[in-house]
């Protein structure tokens, strides 16, 4: 009998563990664990969850974990009594070792033993606006295992290793963000190839759902609130299922902790449907968004929003909402983070950053209530002055329309 049980997070049926939507409702797959306690293991980085995780083995050498302490510096100026910080990237001061300066890193590693485990020999396929390609690109290259990265190729500067790259094949998509998932979606399902799964990956969900199991561990009790910035929303709907673990422990309360999600606007597909625009009115078009976003990877045009357990339900049932966050407010926050906490951040943390500045001026969250805000990703300067960063060239460059060969010469690169 293996550690979790696989059910359909909305009807519940049991499903196989091939399995990546319920055939009743297409519902997402959700590991449920036998493991009821909260019980963290005296093992490295997001190991120490691993009752939660749904591997039975780790690596050492990856699994950094998210970091999290009590905000002084952004909380004077936000006047909140008890404001926490997740952390995810590098900054040795606080302990953050994550090397990618991405919370990405946190889905990669299990996702990886996962597939480790599985004993399929099949290549992981990932598609990636770049943060999670380079996730991919470092862990594998611990690892040893293979993977095929497609970026779009105004992305391609976001990847890099910090050690010498393994067997990672990077193919570089003249198109948007939509175009790579497209292609990927095409090559992985052939023979020998496996997608990554987005949000239907559980290992991916749980590996981000570890961001409030290490504000738990380290300060006792679930936050009353959450804020995240989203692309596809997948980090809102892990972290809503490690608040309904936790609640079924029976030690933190029956109050799932409140989302607060956020996506930098016009380019705001999940935010759009939360306040019911029709495609039509949503203002971005059919090749993605407009130049000169604050941020430009929290974008997926297809993202896990109705879905049973998806980020709609994620967002209702916890009494959050999901915020629309323009340009200017972004950067703005995120001048103000830097200064107040002295970290550098990912444009996208920023986003998260100014949620919460709105959630404060509104008075959606009080100054002596528990707030966790992720920073998805940051530190990058600061790595710089530690390590060395390899760039990964471009393997193959592909031009969408002419998908068949390039496919195809895939094929021929990885088995000649
Ligand atoms: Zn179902």
């Amino acid at each position: 009998m293996g550690k979790y049980t696989l059910r359909c997070a909305g009807c519940g049926n049991v499903l196989s563990d091939t399995i990546t939507s319920c055939p009743m409702d297409g519902g997402l797959p959700r590991a449920d664990y036998l493991k009821r306690r909260f019980n963290p293991r005296e093992l490295p980085g997001i190991w120490s969850f691993i009752d939660w995780l749904p591997v039975d083995g780790w690596n050492p050498g990856t699994g950094a974990s998210s970091v999290t302490y009590k905000s002084s510096g952004l909380a004077d100026e936000l006047g909140l009594n008890n404001l926490y910080i997740s952390f995810s990237g590098y900054w040795p001061e606080r302990g953050a070792q994550m090397r990618t300066c991405s919370f990405k890193e946190l889905e990669a590693a299990p996702t990886m033993q996962m597939l480790l485990e599985s004993g399929v020999k099949e290549i992981l396929v990932v598609a990636s606006a770049g943060n999670t390609a380079r996730a991919f690109a470092e862990v594998c290259s611990i690892t040893g295992q293979p993977v095929i990265l497609f970026v779009p190729t105004q992305s391609l500067d976001r990847l890099w290793t910090t050690i010498e790259p393994g067997r990672v094949l990077v193919v570089g998509v003249d198109g948007d963000y939509a175009d790579a998932i497209k292609l990927a979606g095409v090559l992985s399902s052939r023979t020998g190839f496996r997608p990554e799964g987005g949000a239907r990956n559980i290992a991916r969900r749980d590996g981000m759902g570890t961001v409030l199991l290490d504000h738990v561990r380290r300060f006792g009790s679930l936050p009353d609130h959450y804020f995240q910035a989203i692309g596809s929303g997948t980090g809102g709907i892990a972290v809503w299922e490690a608040s309904m673990r936790l609640i079924g422990d029976g030690r933190f309360g029956c109050t799932p902790t409140r989302l607060h999600l956020a996506q930098n606007i016009p380019c705001a597909p999940v935010h759009a449907m939360w306040i019911g625009l029709s495609p039509e009115e949503m203002n971005f078009d059919a090749h993605g968004c407009p130049e000169g976003m604050h941020d430009d990877v929290l974008f997926n045009r297809n993202p896990p929003y109705a879905v049973p357990g998806g980020v709609r339900d994620a967002v209702i049932s916890s009494s959050g909402r999901i915020y629309g966050i323009d340009n200017a407010r972004a950067a703005s926050a995120q001048k103000l983070f830097e200064g107040r906490e002295g970290i550098d951040i990912l444009p996208a943390a920023a986003v998260a950053v100014a949620a919460l500045i709105e959630a404060v001026g509104s008075g959606a969250v009080g100054r002596d209530d528990e707030i966790l805000l992720n920073i998805t990703g940051g530190g990058v300067k600061r790595l710089a002055e530690d390590h060395s960063r390899i760039r990964l060239e471009c393997d193959i460059r592909v031009d969408v329309e002419d998908s068949a060969n390039v496919l195809s010469s895939i094929e021929e690169m990885i088995y000649a």
